[in-house]
Formats: C-alpha cells, sequence, structure tokens
C-alpha cells in the first residue's frame, strides 16, 4: 500500500496507479465545479476521499454560501491557510475566510489540511484558539517546526524532501507518526520538477520521498513506509474519534 494523503487531480487519470499500488488518499476540491468532477471520477474509486475548503488564492473568488454544503458532505476541511508569498489576494480577505473555515471545522470536529506559506507565525495564533485535528501540507519554513509539533499537528512531507532543507529538517524533527506522504499532484510535481510529470511516474515520486525520509532519520525504507501508511491511517480516524 501506498498513501498520498494530499493531491489535487486537475484533470489527470490516475486510477490505473492508484489501483496497481493499492493507493489511499485525500484529494482536494477548491470550489463547487471541482468537487462535482471528483465525486464524478471518484464514484467507483475505493480509497481515496475528498477534502473541499477555500484555498487562500480563492479567497475573493468562491464564496463561503458555495462551499458550506460541500464543506458538509465531505470528511475534511482544506486546504485552507494564509499565503502572502504565492498570491496577492487581500489577506484581511483571506483572514476571514480562514478564521470561519476553521471555526466551522472546529465545530464540527473535522480534521484540517493547511496551506501556509510566509504567514507561518501568524497562523499559529489561529490554530491555537481552534482545538482540532490538523495536517500541514508540505510545510516550508525553517521556523515554527517545534511550534506546529507541540500543537499535535501532522506533517506531510512534500515532494521536494532531499533538497529543499525546510522540507528536510520537516522530515527530521517530525516523529514518523505524525509525518505523512504527499505529492500535490501531477501539477505540483511538474513544477517542482521542472519538467512535465505523467501519471505513470507518480508513484515514482512518493517512492523517492521515502528514500529521503529514511536516509534523513536513519531508518530502513520499508519501516519508514510501514510507519508512514500506519500514521495515515491515524489521521482518517481523527475523523471519527475527535
Ligand atoms: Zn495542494
Amino acid at each position: 500500500m501506498l498513501h498520498d494523503a494530499h493531491f489535487h487531480l486537475c484533470g489527470d487519470d490516475l486510477r490505473n496507479e492508484w489501483n496497481k499500488h493499492h493507493m489511499q488518499g485525500i484529494v482536494n476540491a477548491d470550489c463547487p465545479s471541482e468537487y462535482a468532477y471528483l465525486k464524478q471520477t471518484l464514484r467507483h474509486t475505493k480509497g481515496v476521499r475528498i477534502s473541499a475548503g477555500i484555498h487562500p488564492w480563492k479567497a475573493n473568488q468562491v464564496s463561503w454560501e458555495e462551499m458550506i454544503p460541500i464543506m458538509e458532505e465531505v470528511s475534511f476541511i482544506g486546504e485552507i491557510g494564509l499565503d502572502n508569498v504565492w498570491c496577492d489576494v487581500d489577506m484581511q480577505q483571506q483572514k476571514e475566510v480562514f478564521e470561519r473555515s476553521l471555526d466551522y471545522a472546529a465545530s464540527v470536529q473535522m480534521p484540517v489540511i493547511l496551506h501556509l506559506k510566509g504567514m507561518e507565525q501568524e497562523a499559529l495564533s489561529y490554530i491555537r484558539r481552534y482545538k482540532n485535528t490538523y495536517l500541514v501540507h508540505w510545510y516550508s519554513c525553517l521556523d515554527y517546526i517545534q511550534d506546529y509539533r507541540e500543537l499535535g499537528c501532522y506533517f506531510t512531507i512534500g515532494p521536494s524532501v532531499g533538497r529543499d532543507e525546510a522540507v528536510n529538517q520537516v522530515a527530521l524533527q517530525i516523529p514518523l507518526d505524525h509525518l505523512m506522504l504527499e505529492s500535490d499532484g501531477l501539477d505540483a510535481l511538474s513544477w517542482c520538477e521542472n519538467r512535465s510529470v505523467s501519471a505513470e511516474e507518480y508513484t515514482v515520486f512518493l517512492n523517492r520521498s521515502i528514500t529521503q525520509i529514511a536516509r534523513i532519520k536513519h531508518c530502513e525504507e520499508t519501516h519508514v513506509k510501514d510507519t508512514l501508511n500506519h500514521t495515515f491511517q491515524q489521521f482518517l480516524l481523527a475523523r471519527m474519534d475527535p
């Protein structure tokens, strides 16, 4: 078994890969049309769940009213967060959407997938106010790793592990029982690799992350793979066992 705790589908067909590798995962929907597409695509697929939420990049495009019926249907809220590096969406608007989403997720005890870029310190004060289960996706900041760890957050290791010192530090500092794998989807892999990555290569990168984590932690790859899979199962249970 392999898992991919955070990814986007973007029209890619990964069903062959999922079947071949007994994949489990959480795929992200950030607007109603993407959610409808994912539901249709996944209707015969076991093991892939959907997370839904208003992405910080879309805080000024997607309304709460159109997303709330979807958030009520799924089991995970995300990715949501704050980003002052990769988008120029008004920060006040981002904060309002983020806080409303955190408040909703905590009220129904639905685990949250976080996207944080440049706002890692400020986001901590929000997370402290809303007690819940959190997964920080592709964390790439050298600071505050221990602050998030002390709050019990899970982390997914981005595919840049081995090449990005901040991601390496997450792999080093966070114990395996709070670490999971993510691809962030083929578009993100292509961005990371600076070339077009095909569906057939999808699991190569998840396995490469396992190799890198094993190297950083000085552990056997099989131990890393088994433990990360177990962590993913524990994270799924957080929905049922708040
Ligand atoms: Zn993502």
